[in-house]
This record gives C-alpha cells, sequence and structure tokens, in this order.
C-alpha cells in the first residue's frame, strides 16, 4: 500500500509499504483523511524523541472500514467510521475507572517511541481495535472528522475544569487547541469566554468561531485588561493553551479567588510556580490530558454546528504533498491551522 514513511529525521517520503492485517479483535480501515498533528512536527525532526524512524505517523484520521476481524461485533465493510488516537489496555486500574487516557498500557497510534511502534493512518490502511472506533453521522465529512480527536481533547479540558455553567472563562494562546477550548467551553456552559494571543490572524479566527471578547496582548498588560473586564476579580476559569512560564503565571494572574486553571498546553517541562499566590488565592490547577470518552460527544457538537472546524482546516491535500506540508509546519511558516492529507 500506498504511505508516507518518516524513513529517517527530517525526511519523509511516499513509499510503499505492507498493509496492515485486521488481528481478531480490530478493524481495517481505508483511510479517507489524516490531520497533520503538532505532535507529529514535534516527532518529524527528533526532538520529542516519540517518532523514532522508521514510522508512519498519523493518529487524527476517519475512512471507511475494508475488513474487519473475527470477534469484532459492531462493524462491518463499508461503515464509515473514526477512532481515538490512544488505544487504551481495558483492563488497568485506571481503565477500569473509566481514565481510558491514564491507561498504564497505553499506546498512540502512529507513534514509536523505546517502548514500541504502532504504525498511523498516513497510509492507504490502518489496522484499528474496535474497542476506540466510532461511527460517524453521514453529515459529517471525513475531513471534519479528522479534527476529532483535537476537539475531544478540547472538550476533556472544559471536562475535568468541572463548570456548573454561567462562567466566565479565559483561554490563552488561539491555536488549534485553544481555539477548539474556546468553543467547548461555550457550548459547555460558560456564558462569557474570552480568548488571548499576540497573533492577529488567529484571533481573526478565534472572532468567526464565537468569542466573545478578543484579547490582543499577554504578560502583565494582559493581566490588566482581564481585571478591568472582570470588576477587579478576574475569570472563573482560565484555559492555558501553549505551556510556557510566562503564559502559565500570566493565567494565574487573570484567575479569581477560588477559580480553576486548568493546563492543556506543556511546551516547557517546567514552569516556576507562584506558590503563595496559589495557595492564600485558594486557584485550584488542574491538568488535562488527551481525552477519556468525548468522541460522541465530540461528533455530536460538530455534526450539529456547535462547534466548528471547518474554519480551522488551512488545507486538505493529497497524501503525496505531505512532505511538503510537513516542512512548511515545522517552518513554522504563519497561518497555518490544521492540514489534512488524503491518502
Ligand atoms: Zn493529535
Ligand atoms: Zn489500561
Amino acid at each position: 500500500m500506498k504511505s508516507l514513511l518518516l524513513s529517517a529525521y527530517n525526511h519523509l517520503e511516499i513509499a510503499d509499504f505492507p498493509a496492515p492485517e485486521a488481528g481478531p479483535d480490530e478493524v481495517l480501515v481505508r483511510v479517507a483523511a489524516c490531520g497533520i498533528c503538532g505532535s507529529d512536527v514535534h516527532g518529524y525532526d527528533g526532538s520529542s524523541g516519540r517518532r523514532i524512524p522508521p514510522i508512519v505517523m498519523g493518529h487524527e484520521a476517519a475512512g471507511t472500514v475494508a475488513a474487519v476481524g473475527a470477534s469484532v461485533k459492531g462493524y462491518a465493510i463499508g461503515d464509515r467510521v473514526t477512532f481515538d488516537s490512544t488505544v487504551f489496555c481495558g483492563t488497568c486500574v485506571f481503565c477500569q475507572r473509566g481514565e481510558v487516557n491514564l491507561c498504564d498500557n497505553r499506546q498512540v497510534i502512529g507513534v514509536s517511541c523505546g517502548d514500541y511502534r504502532r504504525h498511523g493512518a498516513f497510509a492507504e490502511y490502518v489496522a484499528i481495535p474496535e474497542r476506540i472506533l466510532y461511527h460517524l453521522p453521514d453529515n459529517l465529512s471525513f475531513a471534519e472528522a479528522a479534527m476529532l480527536e483535537a476537539t475531544s481533547v478540547a472538550l476533556h479540558a472544559v471536562r475535568v475544569s468541572e463548570l456548573k455553567g454561567g462562567e466566565t472563562a479565559l483561554v490563552i494562546g488561539a491555536g488549534m487547541i485553544g481555539l477548539l477550548t474556546l468553543q467547548a467551553a461555550r457550548a459547555l456552559g460558560c456564558a462569557r469566554v474570552m480568548i488571548a494571543d499576540i497573533d492577529a490572524s488567529r484571533l481573526e479566527l478565534a472572532r468567526n468561531v464565537g468569542a466573545d471578547e478578543i484579547l490582543d496582548s499577554s504578560g502583565a498588560e494582559l493581566v490588566a485588561e482581564v481585571l478591568k473586564r472582570t470588576e477587579g476579580r478576574g475569570v472563573d476559569l482560565a484555559f492555558e493553551a501553549v505551556g510556557r512560564n510566562e503564559t502559565v503565571n500570566t493565567a494565574i494572574d487573570c484567575t479569581r479567588k477560588g477559580g480553576t486553571v486548568t493546563l492543556i498546553g506543556n511546551i516547557q517541562p517546567e514552569v516556576a510556580l507562584p506558590l503563595q499566590k496559589v495557595v492564600t488565592r485558594q486557584l485550584r490547577l488542574q491538568g488535562s490530558c488527551a481525552s477519556a470518552g468525548e468522541y460522541p460527544q465530540a461528533i455530536e457538537l460538530i455534526a450539529s454546528g456547535k462547534i466548528k472546524v471547518a474554519p480551522l482546516i488551512t488545507s486538505i491535500a493529497p497524501l503525496e504533498e505531505g512532505p511538503r506540508w510537513f516542512a512548511r509546519l515545522h517552518a513554522r511558516e504563519p497561518n497555518l491551522m490544521k492540514v489534512i492529507l488524503k491518502p
């Protein structure tokens, strides 16, 4: 089969690769669309250490069922499907608690690290365990479905923040996850959502997908602006979707006493924690990782138009253009959001 193979760091090629076979509890999916994730770009140059060549990357995908394993019950050839990026084991303590994103034996599709190698969906076919598959409604395109993984990540961040409805929220960072978190926060009940970034084109996108207020500032200037807009109190809930020392600290400073700061971004491995502020203002710092059961909700919210993903798709290109798009994303060319490849 045709595949986009990372044969060496910084080197992608269209290669003939043996098609996978579906195991007894697996489905063979003929891939129709697969998005390039930021983690793929960080894996491509070796910086994350999680895409050790040779590897077919790609975990944000959708397609049609081409073959089913002997014990598969819920899917038939021709069904339109998508799947979670995470393969969980289903038996460990965390899986039994429903926290499948925290599974002890977690593997991610299209990843090769020291512990495992699992080829992904930048190829004509990929084999996927039935337990992470989802049926797609007819009115959801494959390209939109390739945005479900990121949407689920955003919904998970909002869910773990335990909002009750009516909150004022701030999203820091208007990248892909920030723009989806903004929409997820609105869809799940926040009354007012502000978003901050220093990139004007991203803020324009934020306005297009429904931000109530867009803030073109960072650091102390952003804190002052947020306090001014919240009668000096700060927001109930801040979502940090960057993951740097400065932005994490800004998120903390923008949050009211007793509020929650949900941490999604993690570019830097460590940041300085303003301990006395967090303790004396009784803030809750909540980490959020991947998703755990949010796919059905993500499918419903995109299909109903409550979460808009089309404005976040920069290009839908044939698989053959993959090497060029990876190079452009890696070079941090401005105004690129999601690029989707079609095998
Ligand atoms: Zn991803
Ligand atoms: Zn598990």
